[in-house]
């Protein structure tokens, strides 16, 4: 347990919302870190340009909350990561201000960007920020393609994701996520491929994906490859249907609570060579996790949100029956326990415990199972050095307990 405070101060954020500087040249921009995604988005439209970075959570994010918490956009591949998009940061601590310089790169030192980025508000408050823009995309093609099983699929992407293509959407969703979400007529793992460019056509690279997913056993779906499609009327197209359901999902769970279901998510990135051991572990010993919690039936499923080079971002999604007669608490209690077995199972099966959903107080657990304890003490003495007081976000990231111990190990190193 931390130190009791006898007050707690929200920081309201609404009125940093002014897009204050572009650059059209460079393509960038100045962000106040209270702007809205979707204001920001509206904000630039007029200049042709877009920070192009759409978190499913999208409609209700801010500026500032993608970067503290970095941020997983909706690009596959590429700048997943809000810190790719990330120039220069304004952070202002309880200690001072810690204000970077907008650079196309820089190799001075550890970078300050770097501990603002993730920071989740324990530094202090980041007040504004120059954002990497890009332009509005004008060539599209996607494809929704099929295969009989989530691992010859995931071969398929590897092999994508290691020949230089870039996708800005290469989606697997195994068998279990496609009957969930309805969006094939036959079982089957499937995988959601999209390019887009503001400069050239995009057909080619389609072209050469279709190839390498062919060869491994992949079928284009009934509605075949779409060049330059929008997303609009086209209701046939499993791409689209997913990318509805998408959207809708989350706000699933607000509706099955009230019932005493469990819903919930956990995502995570493990390299390739440990993915399928990664894979059938985790849905073999979660399944047994919630099956003897709940002693009922269960769906447990998997997609990658991001595929990169060296492996895979995969995303499970659980639905339990918490307790049939709407127990609340009961529903609580027993979430609490798969939530707990779901970090513990990543860590020992060597992933990560979040790839873009941020640590919060949630995964404090396995923030610590994957990182050194010299690490977070280094952590806390920089916190020390902004936050003396430790009032900032208590608890979120690293604790006031850690801090202490944190700065003995400091000053032990120092001696
Ligand atoms: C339905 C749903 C879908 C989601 N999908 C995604 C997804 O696709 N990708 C993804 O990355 N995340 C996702 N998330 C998680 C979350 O929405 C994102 O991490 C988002 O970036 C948080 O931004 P926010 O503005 O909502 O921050 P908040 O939730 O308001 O804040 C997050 C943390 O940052 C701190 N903070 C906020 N602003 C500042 C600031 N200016 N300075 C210092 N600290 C600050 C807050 O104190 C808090 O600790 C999802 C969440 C939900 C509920």
């Amino acid at each position: 347990m931390g130190p009791q405070y006898s007050a707690t101060i929200s920081v309201d954020m609404e009125n940093f919302n002014q897009l204050l500087d572009v650059d059209p040249i460079s393509r960038r921009a100045r962000v106040q870190a209270g702007m809205q995604g979707v204001d920001l988005e509206a904000a630039l439209k007029p200049h042709g340009l877009s920070l192009r970075h759409y978190p499913q959570s999208f409609p209700c994010v801010t500026v500032g909350g993608m970067i503290v918490t970095r941020a997983g956009g909706h690009f596959a591949t590429g700048y997943t990561h809000i810190d790719e998009l990330v120039e220069s940061t304004r952070l202002i601590t309880p200690g001072g201000v810690i204000e970077s310089r907008p650079l196309p790169g820089s190799g001075a030192g550890p970078s300050a960007d770097r501990m603002v980025c993730g920071s989740e508000g324990v530094f202090g408050i980041l007040s504004e920020a120059w954002l990497r823009l890009q332009q509005r995309p004008t060539w599209r093609s996607s494809a929704s393609i099929r295969f009989d099983n989530m691992m010859a699929a995931t071969e398929a992407v590897r092999e994508i994701s290691q020949a230089g293509l870039y996708p800005s959407n290469c989606r697997v969703l195994d068998e279990m996520e496609v009957a969930l979400n309805r969006v094939a007529d036959e079982a089957c793992a499937l995988l959601v491929l999209g390019f887009e460019s503001a400069h050239h056509s995009v057909n080619h690279c389609m072209q050469l994906a279709i190839e390498i997913v062919e060869r491994h056993g992949g079928r284009v779906g009934p509605e075949g490859v779409q060049h330059n499609a929008q997303h609009s009327d086209q209701s046939a197209n499993a791409a689209e249907s997913w990318r509805n359901a998408f959207i809708r999902m989350p706000y699933w769970r607000n509706e099955l609570t009230a019932y005493g279901v469990i819903a919930d998510t956990f995502e995570t990135a493990i390299t390739w060579d440990k993915f399928n051991a990664f894979y059938q572990g985790v849905i073999k010993e979660l399944g047994k996790t919630i099956s003897e919690l709940t002693n009922r039936k269960y769906a447990l499923s998997c997609r990658f949100t991001h595929v990169y080079p060296d492996g895979p971002a995969p995303y499970f999604t659980f639905y339990a029956v918490g307790d049939e007669h709407g127990d609340l608490n009961r529903a609580l209690a027993i979430w609490k326990q798969i939530k707990q077995r779901s970090m513990e199972l990543v860590a020992e099966l060597g992933g990560t415990v979040t790839h873009h959903h941020a640590v919060g107080r949630d995964h404090r657990f396995g923030y610590q199972q994957q990182t050194s304890m010299l690490y977070r003490q280094g952590l806390a003495g920089f916190k020390a050095q902004c936050d003396p007081k430790g009032i900032m976000n208590p608890g979120a990231l690293i604790d006031p307990i850690d801090k202490a111990i944190g700065l003995r190990g400091v000053m032990q190193t120092n001696e």
